[in-house]
């Protein structure tokens, strides 16, 4: 398998899509399906760009002042990793009480969803784009966690442990912590949409009218409050839900080999460390990519994510090994040295002989545990006037990467608003 045409999968495409991101638009259009958003979030998950970076590109060629809406949504991005980094696999589990107990909710994801043929046109969409492009519109996204958690009763976890196999953005924080806030279990309330709310956003084809969306915000709730899962109207043939694979497919692997990194500077580039070779790699190092297979056969992958994050990482290093734990340790046990770039989803996977470097963040670490999105926000901006007084900005202006980022706003406090 290809990776998707729009998505190729290089450095030069990630800053291409930074180049063209237009602020003012995105600040007016972002919650339209067809809005004025970045796309770069396949880049951003697996590494291929940080947020610093990001924000850095945008910023050299726009004057943003720091509490503009997009600064607002990389925000999202760091506060669900700062949720995770705090609850860990927590995360995983239900935060605290939804609007029944977990287990009032199906553990199975209805056919009908999988294939696209719910009779409501906003879901059937949501799931259409999803199987052709690899990622969703954030509405969508919502629209369809809504969907399934509030009217279908399945539990928010199978929604979620399905949605993240088939994106090729699939995040475990911002993925897992949205459905969360969708279902209530990880936010003050339930997130409900109805067909006036698809009109005032998706192109013609997505509307609902008629459907057991179109309906008040009252009906809404009481549906979401009830026991009762709302019936399919199960319309047409619907699409084939692409295969998971739990091995890579369409990549080329081998066992890890000793003899390949014996006396030798290692540098592993792991799924969600893409990025360009940086100072920080030992010159002569040998790059070696790594598969980490508990992490493969934990959570299946989509044929076009594996052809994404292959096709990268066959351009980054020399060889490329499938490996779990005590092989890699096995393997790495006579090299000189090994380094990567730190990441939640593979951290604990690595042997002790791997040093893990820390990734840049864009924001500052707040200390303590946030249990909302505005308390971190309030706290990270504290004392933030201008974007150089962003940690990220700064840390990568002393690297001597992209340019001089400006604006000068003092950062206010911010209510709550949804992701
Ligand atoms: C149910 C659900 C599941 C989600 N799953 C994922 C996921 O697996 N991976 C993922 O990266 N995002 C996820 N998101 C967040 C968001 O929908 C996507 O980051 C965004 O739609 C990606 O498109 P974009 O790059 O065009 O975003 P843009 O709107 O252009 O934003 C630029 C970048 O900011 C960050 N960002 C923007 N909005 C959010 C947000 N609400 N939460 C977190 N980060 C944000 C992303 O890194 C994004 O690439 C999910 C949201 C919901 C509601």
């Amino acid at each position: 398998m290809k990776p998707l045409g729009l998505f190729p999968a290089t450095h030069t495409a990630a800053l291409v899509r930074i180049a063209a991101v237009r602020p003012a638009d995105y600040a007016r259009s972002r919650n339209a399906i067809d809005g004025a958003v970045t796309q770069l979030s396949p880049y951003i998950t697996h590494g291929f760009v940080s947020l610093p970076e990001v924000l850095a590109g945008v910023a050299a060629r726009h004057r943003l002042d720091v509490q503009h809406k997009f600064v607002f949504e990389l925000g999202w991005r760091e506060y669900f990793r700062h949720v995770w980094q705090h609850r860990g696999d927590e995360i995983l589990h239900s935060l605290h009480d939804g609007l029944l107990p977990d287990h009032g909710y199906a553990t199975e994801l209805p056919a009908d969803i999988r294939q696209a043929r719910t009779g409501v046109p906003a879901i059937d969409m949501t799931v259409r784009t999803l199987y052709a492009t690899g990622t969703l519109h954030n509405h969508a996204r919502m629209w369809l966690a809504s969907y399934v958690v509030h009217l279908r009763k399945v539990h928010w976890r199978v929604g979620a442990d399905w949605l993240v196999a088939h994106l090729l953005d699939g995040d475990l924080a911002s993925n897992h912590l949205s459905w969360q806030w969708v279902a209530g279990t990880g936010s003050s309330k339930p997130y409900l949409f109805n067909a006036e709310n698809v009109a005032r956003y998706a192109p013609p084809a997505w509307h609902s009218t008629g459907t057991v969306i179109d309906c008040s915000y009252e009906t809404l709730d009481a549906m979401a409050r009830s026991e009762r899962p709302v019936r399919a109207a199960s319309l047409g043939e619907g699409v084939e839900e692409p295969a998971l694979w739990k091995v890579p497919r369409g990549v080329i692997t081998a066992p890890p080999q000793a003899a390949e990194v014996a006396g030798r500077d290692v540098w592993l580039v792991h799924p969600w460390a893409l990025g360009e070779p940086h100072a920080d790699q030992p010159e002569g190092c040998v790059r070696v990519g790594l598969w980490p297979a508990e992490h493969h056969a934990a959570r299946p992958w989509s044929g076009a994510r594996w052809a994404f994050v292959g096709e990268r990482m066959a351009s980054l290093t020399s060889v490329r090994w499938h490996a779990n734990r005590d092989s890699l340790t096995q393997a790495l046990a006579g090299a000189h040295s090994v380094q990567t770039l730190a990441n939640p989803h593979v951290s604990g996977l690595l042997p002790h002989c791997v040093e893990q470097h820390a990734p840049m963040h864009l924001f500052a670490d707040v200390g303590h545990s946030c249990y909302s999105f505005s308390t971190w926000w309030n706290r990270t901006m504290r004392g933030v006037k201008s974007l150089g007084d962003l940690p990220g900005l700064t840390a990568l202006g002393a690297r001597g990467a992209t340019g001089p980022a400006h604006g000068a706003v003092t950062a206010t406090s911010v209510s709550p608003t949804p992701p």
